[in-house]
């Protein structure tokens, strides 16, 4: 029987930026098809996205959309800053959130219909299970990081798994179908390398990925043209996967098509954009800027920040560099104003900045190259617009990532595990000089699939149309 009103979804992303992104995209494409919406924030987060976005006047045209505010399970004064979302995950903050998201589900109105909850958020598959309300898992990262951590009890079985030395790190893996030919021991998520396999977070991130295949079904931001070989496999473990990315050019692709106007871009941003960087690249000529960003949560020490600078500086191009506040840790606490200061001289050059609006710096035409932390994100948004990268991975999923962009796609080049002024200065120099057009047409005929696969008809937009109504379905 058909129900007299829109189905409600509930969504519940990890609260972090790179968490978050996808998961607003996701809702607000189904806001745009007539969905009624509630999206929760942690409080912390949402004080935070009421200060720098314009979230309020966003948000208004879709009648149905609602944020709501839920604890984080820590403290209000808890600083959050590095990997503070790990402390989320620890017992007392965990069971905190989960009983607060079970309140919540069982007094809202109108009721739910359907969770689309983080992959890293398990409790909320066992409020669901209680309450009896569907529920699918949006896994954020790569599909090749969630399948080697599916197979990291199958890696230790194996014996892959402590890697028993760095003799053993370019030894290709063999446990890991799908993974055989390109990925080495080196490539793995960086948890994979903790000596002691009974690490907490190796533990709970083998718990929360094969958790997470007992949910309805699992969205991945990817496109089957990107990912397909991997999604073959995970399917085998995990039948009903909506592949629907990259998802910030759904977005753009679907109200283009629904709504024939362009899309009135909404950045979800936890930290104020500098958007002076615009005017400045509106200076340079095409393709001639190198954009360094490390995305949200990476710390570096002042080495890495100085032997990044200096492999920018000696290069050939110009560049513009993203330093986070409060991302830079010295030995002795001392962090990142110094250097800042002190860079800041050679404005020629390099321009630095603290936050940028990074989808419009990557689709700027004087962007040529992007030297990326390799983030899931960041690299599906370096492939939308069609930019080549390198790839400088720190933890979790970027060293898999990074693999995947230079050996899988061959869209640019892989730095991982050297911290060298030299190689960098070389390989910015390979992409943005001595082999520019190699990259730019690998890159531009990446971004020309990821166009298709958005575009009516193709897959990522059939797989967001089947979505919607399988979503539909499970309302009733
Ligand atoms: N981002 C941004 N401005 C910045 C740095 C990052 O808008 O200066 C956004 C970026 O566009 C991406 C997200 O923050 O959507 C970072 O996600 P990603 O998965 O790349 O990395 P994480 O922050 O999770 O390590």
């Amino acid at each position: 029987m058909e129900k007299d009103r829109s189905s409600h979804v509930l969504f519940f992303p990890v609260p972090s930026q790179g968490h978050m992104n996808p998961m607003i995209k996701l809702a607000e494409l189904l806001a745009l098809s007539g969905f009624r919406i509630t999206f929760l924030n942690s409080h912390h987060n949402h004080e935070r996205l009421l200060k720098f976005t314009n979230m309020a006047a966003h948000f208004e045209r879709y009648p149905g959309f609602e944020f709501d505010t839920i604890t984080d399970g820590l403290p209000r004064d808890h600083p959050r800053t590095g990997h503070w979302f790990l402390e989320m995950y620890e017992e007392a903050p965990e069971m905190k959130t989960k009983h607060s998201l079970r309140d919540m589900l069982v007094n809202i109105s109108p009721p739910v219909d359907c969770l689309i909850v983080d992959a890293f958020l398990g409790f909320a598959l066992d409020v669901a299970g209680e309450l009896g309300i569907p529920i699918i898992c949006f896994r954020t990262s790569s599909p090749c990081c969630f399948w080697t951590s599916y197979y990291i009890p199958d890696m230790i079985q194996a014996g892959e798994l402590p890697i028993n030395g760095s003799e053993y790190m370019d030894r290709l893996i063999t446990t890991v179908p799908g993974m055989e030919t390109h990925f080495r021991c080196r490539d793995l998520p960086s948890y994979c390398r903790a000596p002691d396999m009974e690490d907490a977070f190796v533990k709970l991130v083998v718990k929360q990925t094969r958790k997470c295949v007992q949910a309805n079904a699992l969205i991945l931001n990817t496109a089957e043209e990107l990912d397909g070989p991997i999604l073959s496999q995970i399917r085998t473990r995990c039948p009903n996967v909506y592949a629907i990315g990259p998802i910030n050019a759904l977005l753009k692709s679907r109200v283009n098509a629904k709504h024939g106007q362009s899309y009135d871009h909404f950045s979800n941003t936890l930290w104020q954009e500098d958007k002076s960087c615009i005017s400045w690249l509106d200076k340079q000529p095409d393709r001639s800027v190198t954009y360094a960003c490390f995305g949200s949560i990476t710390s570096m020490s002042r080495e890495q920040l100085i032997e990044l600078w200096y492999g920018l500086v000696n290069s050939k191009s110009k560049f513009l560099l993203v330093v986070r506040p409060n991302s830079v840790i010295g030995e002795d606490g001392e962090g990142e104003d110094d250097l800042k200061a002190h860079f800041n001289k050679n404005k020629d050059q390099g321009y630095i900045i603290d936050w940028a609006p990074q989808e419009a710096v990557l689709n700027h035409p004087a962007i040529g190259g992007f030297l990326t932390h390799s983030g899931w994100n960041s690299t599906l948004e370096g492939v939308a617009a069609g930019v080549p990268m390198i790839c400088w991975p720190y933890f979790a999923d970027q060293q898999v990532n990074s693999r995947v962009v230079s050996e899988v796609w061959k869209i640019g080049l892989d730095m991982k595990d050297v911290c060298d002024r030299k190689i960098l200065e070389k390989m910015v120099n390979d992409v943005m000089v001595d082999r520019k057009e190699e990259f730019a047409k690998a890159a531009a005929e990446m971004a020309k699939l990821t166009y298709q696969s958005v575009s009516v008809g193709g897959s990522s937009y059939c797989n967001l149309d089947r979505l919607i109504e399988d979503i539909k379905e499970m309302s009733l």
